[in-house]
């Protein structure tokens, strides 16, 4: 078997067109011998109007999450309706695309009644958009000669019971996934499963967090010592900083686990943080590519990637984040301190990313929650605290940074005209990162590509975007 996990982000199954061109795709590598396993995000969009949909009948607003529901209905028979033609397949399909809305309808009048909307419930109704994708897809590829199978990612995806934010239990998976998957494949069919939904051992459904179909693709894959694991999205690869802050930023033809870890844990939202540990588990090459571009060779992840002549591969930033200072004079000569502190961080289960200390103070950065005001008030029992919002930090990544003589001062000087308020540079040898003000992050992105990607290594960076720009504005 020739296995390949193929994974399709909500762009590259937005719409009809879109579904077909995804189509096409898998085709072509069944006819390369291939044996793909498809793993679907929801459509562009429908897990925010899902989650919409919730907060609306939490607040009693019922009839504002019932229109959403319909709005949802109608897109998804549309969508259905322009690909499938068999008049049996449409039926079919129309049918489970209409129970399936009809139980959420249910669900949306009971949480509008009680206005209480549970995690456990949250996931139940957001669970609907990778339901109802994966089902449209596996009708509108079979009538395209590919024969699937629809595979419900619940009975094989298997996690602890922390609803929205749930911890895949691997023993399990690497059981389930071949049991359920390996005699599909045997006869020559195409699984398709939907990504983020899973369930906890009790069958509720539980959802591996935002963005999470990546880590779906990622297990699957892993589980099945898959030979590649594809993810599918709408940039060419994993780019030298988000092309929607920095137009001009480059394709990164290849680039190694660790790098592509730190480069999704500190915000580059190509990928799910988590989707590099089953692949570095197996070490299975993870390619990132474009649904809409197919034909570009995308970006290979791989444990050793080849030798970069330039400083830095890649630029990411996460914001929405709060520093909270915390200064205490009893600080002075104690030990102990920490654990007492972060003890406070882990009760509230939140992650701290960042954190630097002086004799009587320490900052941290965490992500922006609701339980800020209650970690403060904890803190309070044993020193000043004051926290703030509206960060952003930035994280540049490279291999050896720390080898690299006067690195630091090339990184300040390109954004001089910012104000730096953390910096944390050592803790890992291919990551510097810096906190600065949210408002501050686009300009300070775009001013240290400028800076670091004027002359970028040829084996490492596409540079032919670049070279047709220059040959266009030259005419
Ligand atoms: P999908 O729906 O396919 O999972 P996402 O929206 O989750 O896609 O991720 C793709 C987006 O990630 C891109 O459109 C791009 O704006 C953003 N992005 C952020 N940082 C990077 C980066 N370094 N390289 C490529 N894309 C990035
Ligand atoms: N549909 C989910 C989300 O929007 C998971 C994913 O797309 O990866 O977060
Ligand atoms: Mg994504």
């Amino acid at each position: 078997m020739n296995l390949v996990v193929m994974k399709f982000g909500g762009t590259s199954v937005e719409d009809p067109a879109a579904i077909a061109r995804t189509a096409a795709i898998v085709a072509g590598r069944v006819a390369d011998g291939k044996n793909p396993v498809v793993v679907v995000s929801a459509m562009a969009k429908v897990t925010d109007q899902l989650l919409r949909a919730a907060a609306a009948a939490a607040q009693g607003d019922r009839t504002g999450a019932l229109a959403i529901s319909s709005r949802l209905r109608s897109r998804h028979r549309d969508t259905a309706c322009a690909l499938v033609k068999d008049a049996a397949a449409i039926a079919a399909l129309v049918q489970v695309i209409d129970d399936k809305f009809d139980a959420l309808d249910e669900v949306l009048r009971g949480v509008s009644a009680i206005l209480e909307l549970t995690p456990r419930i949250s996931d139940l109704i957001v669970s609907h958009g990778e339901r109802l994708s994966s089902r449209i897809l596996t009708a509108a590829f079979r009538e395209r000669g590919v024969n699937t199978e629809h595979v419900d990612a619940r009975e094989i995806i298997v996690t602890d019971s922390e609803f929205q934010k749930a911890a895949p239990l691997d023993d399990i998976i690497e059981k389930r996934a071949p049991e359920k998957l390996l005699p599909l494949i045997a006869q020559g069919k195409v699984p398709v499963m939907g990504g983020f939904i899973a369930s906890n051992e009790a069958g509720l459904t539980t959802t591996l967090g935002r963005g999470g179909s990546d880590y779906t693709g990622a297990l699957v894959g892993g589980a099945l010592n898959a030979a590649t694991i594809e993810v599918w999205t709408d940039v060419d690869g994993i780019m030298t900083a988000d092309p929607r802050v920095c137009p001009d930023a480059l394709r990164v033809r290849v680039i190694s686990f660790e790098e592509a870890a730190e480069l999704a844990y500190f915000g580059a939202k190509v990928l799910h943080p988590a989707t590099i540990l089953p692949a570095v588990k197996k070490n299975i090459p993870v390619l990132v590519l474009n649904s809409r571009n197919p034909g570009c060779e995308g970006t290979r992840i791989i444990s050793v990637a080849p030798h970069c002549k330039s400083p830095f591969k890649s630029i990411a930033v996460k914001k929405k984040l709060s520093i909270i200072d915390i200064v205490a004079s009893r600080m002075l000569m104690t030990h102990g301190y920490l654990s007492k502190m972060f003890a406070v961080f882990d009760k509230h289960r939140c992650p701290v990313d960042m954190v630097s200390t002086s004799e009587v103070s320490v900052s941290l950065t965490v992500d922006s929650n609701s339980s800020l005001p209650e970690i403060a008030a904890d803190l309070s029992q044993m020193a000043d605290v004051k926290y703030e919002g509206r960060k952003a930090l930035v994280c540049m990544v490279g291999e050896d940074i720390r080898g690299q003589n006067g690195i630091a001062a090339q990184v300040f000087n390109a954004i001089r005209h910012v104000n730096v308020r953390m910096i944390s540079q050592g803790a890992s040898e291919i990551n510097m990162s810096f906190m600065i003000e949210e408002d501050d992050a686009d300009e300070a992105v775009r001013s240290l590509h400028a800076a670091f990607f004027k002359e970028p290594d040829p084996a490492i960076f596409d540079l032919e975007a670049r070279k047709q720009l220059s040959a266009v504005t030259d005419r």
